[in-house]
């Protein structure tokens, strides 16, 4: 775990930021860079930087926070929905090393499409589906 990251200069006072929650081990503030009103980062205090590197209890304090805090975005800004999602690892877009959740609103006709419009797809066979889900179960023993 890295001792400093953008983030946790935020949570430590050293750079502004529009805060919207904080506890002991979590923290919410609005992306500067806002992909709709009410754009909200949920993070842990410490910089951990992948899901995997969160301890159990801070994992289920994050998880609470997300919860909790999307449907208050929701509520603020009138959106009906709202994206929750997360970059883990930098492959997957993460720039900020610091593990972080987006809520981003949603709102009719507002032109953003689902997390499938990303990808291509892959067509994978009863085999392949057979042998990945093992793979999965074997990995986490
Ligand atoms: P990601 O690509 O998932 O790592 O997203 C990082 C996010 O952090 C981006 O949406 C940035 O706009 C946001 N961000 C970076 N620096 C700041 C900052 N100082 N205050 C608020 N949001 C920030």
């Amino acid at each position: 775990m890295s001792e400093e990251t953008i983030f946790t200069r935020i949570v430590d006072g050293e750079i502004p930021s529009y805060t919207v929650y904080e506890d002991e081990t979590t923290y919410a503030f609005l992306d500067a860079n806002p992909l709709a009103p009410g754009h909200t980062l949920v993070i842990p205090k410490r910089p951990y930087e992948r899901l995997a590197d969160l301890p159990a209890d801070v994992a289920a304090d994050l998880g609470a926070t997300v919860s909790q805090l999307a449907t208050a975005v929701e509520d603020a800004v009138d959106a009906p929905a709202s994206l929750v999602a997360l970059h883990d690892g930098e492959e997957a877009g993460q720039e900020v090393p610091h593990v972080h959740w987006h809520i981003v609103p949603r709102f009719p006709g507002d032109g953003a499409a689902a997390v499938h419009a990303m990808f291509d797809g892959v067509d994978l066979d009863e085999d392949e589906m057979l042998n990945v889900a093992e793979d999965i179960r074997d990995a986490q023993s």
